[in-house]
């Protein structure tokens, strides 16, 4: 009873996208979303399971589990574009289908309920990015989120032009806006990373995706809060966060608390148990 209770979190989550992967294959009579689904819960379980057994690289597992078949699998293999693009055209046209399906699930209305953990343990663009080496940002955060409202313009933009000027191919043309986009955010999030000695600098000033994600994540059911019985102020939860939030302070409005993509780092690193 004792050992279940413990494993609670992983079964629940692996009963929760069970759920998701049954009633989707039953309603849209599609296999695919058994496996999907099936296949996700099992990695974000496993991941749990091994952050409850203390493993270091639990987090990154997951990430790597679920990130590399995103890309590889669905991305490349299936030719699904999960891009923001992906997202836009699979609306446009009308299609309730993996796209629009893993944008409701993962970036709009999850993050009610589990904030950012897609950004903690799933996104292939982070999944590479948080192999650099400035895991802890060193310098304040920069006031330049403005871009990420520039590039959520810019791709809606340009799939609304698409669709505008009637051409042809769509399907073709998203497949290749997916590799072009996937380059070109490796490549401005590596370059970031170095120039301002922070791997998440992508995430905290270019990445349009947040514009969901912050507002939706404010609601967020599951979030760390602080014991402040058990805190003795020593700082070392905001030394460590890649995301500069001040998890000490329990109010929602607290400094950067739509940033926190469920990492665990604060509370891996907490003297006191206070997390
Ligand atoms: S902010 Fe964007 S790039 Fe960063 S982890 Fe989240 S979705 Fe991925
Ligand atoms: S690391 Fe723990 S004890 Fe230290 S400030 Fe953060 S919550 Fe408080
Ligand atoms: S270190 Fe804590 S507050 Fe910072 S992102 Fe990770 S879980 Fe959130």
């Amino acid at each position: 009873m004792k050992r279940i209770k413990k494993y609670l979190l992983p079964i629940v989550m692996l009963l929760l996208f069970e759920t998701v992967a049954v009633t989707l294959w039953l309603t849209k009579d599609n296999l695919f979303y058994l496996f999907n689904f099936s296949y996700i819960g099992c990695s974000i379980a496993l991941g749990v399971f091994l952050y409850i057994r203390k493993y270091k690289y639990a987090r990154r597992i997951v990430q790597l589990l679920v990130g590399l078949y995103m890309l590889v699998y669905l991305g490349l293999i299936s030719n699904e574009n999960m891009q923001i693009e992906g997202f836009w055209y699979y609306l446009f046209t009308g299609v309730f289908e993996a796209a629009t399906i893993h944008y409701a699930v993962a970036k709009i209305f999850g993050p009610l309920i589990f904030g950012r953990g897609w950004c903690g343990y799933a996104c292939w663009t982070a999944m590479v990015l948080d192999f650099l080496p400035y895991k802890t940002p060193s310098q304040p955060r920069k006031k330049l989120g403005w871009i990420r409202y520039l590039t959520f313009a810019a791709s809606l933009i340009f799939v609304s032009a698409l669709f505008l000027a009637k051409v042809g191919n769509l399907e073709r043309i998203m497949f290749w806006a997916f590799l072009v986009g996937n380059v070109l955010y490796y490549a401005v999030g590596i370059v970031l990373a170095f120039v301002m000695k922070d791997n998440r600098a992508f995430c905290k000033y270019i990445c349009p995706i947040t514009v969901f994600l912050k507002p939706m994540s404010y609601f967020a059911l599951f979030r760390i809060k602080c014991d402040k019985e058990k805190c003795v102020n020593c700082g070392k939860c905001k030394r460590v966060c890649p995301m500069d939030v001040d998890v000490t302070d329990n109010s929602r409005r607290r400094k950067n608390g739509t940033e926190c993509i469920l990492c665990m780092e604060c509370v891996k690193n907490c003297p006191k148990d206070a997390l």
